[in-house]
């Protein structure tokens, strides 16, 4: 299983060693050669298990899907990441702290030499 793309829709047949393989990180570490580059490659789908090619000269948005059962196999790629307890602890006080905070604005004492009522207690 690859574990560079977690989240991995196709699996890619080197052209070199015809092997099946995740993704091209996969292959360098199974093999001892470098993925000879192509301009077909041969895909195969990982929920319907059918095999497709694509001309990567042409790739458009209709071929990010796969041709027989519409699978979205172009995915921003998941990596794994380090999960840490404490990060997780930070963030929750962070959400409490903000929510606590209470921000009133300042509103500033709006008035005029003009207010009517001064003028009236002036003249008063
Ligand atoms: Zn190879
Ligand atoms: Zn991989
Ligand atoms: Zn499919």
């Amino acid at each position: 299983m690859c574990k560079h793309i977690l989240n991995a829709q196709v699996s890619v047949r080197s052209p070199c060693c015809t092997k099946w393989f995740d993704c091209v990180e996969c292959h360098q570490e199974a093999e001892s050669h470098p993925l000879k580059e192509t301009l077909e490659m041969v895909f195969a789908c990982k929920k319907c298990k059918k095999a497709f090619r694509k001309d990567v000269r042409e790739f458009e948005e209709a071929d990010e899907y796969c041709p027989h059962c519409d699978n979205h196999f172009v995915l921003e790629a998941k990596t794994p990441k380090p999960v840490l307890q404490v990060e997780g602890e930070d963030a929750r006080m962070d959400n409490r702290m903000l929510r606590d905070e209470r921000v009133k604005p300042a509103k500033p004492v709006q008035r005029t030499i003009f207010d009517p009522e001064d003028d009236a207690d002036k003249l008063g």
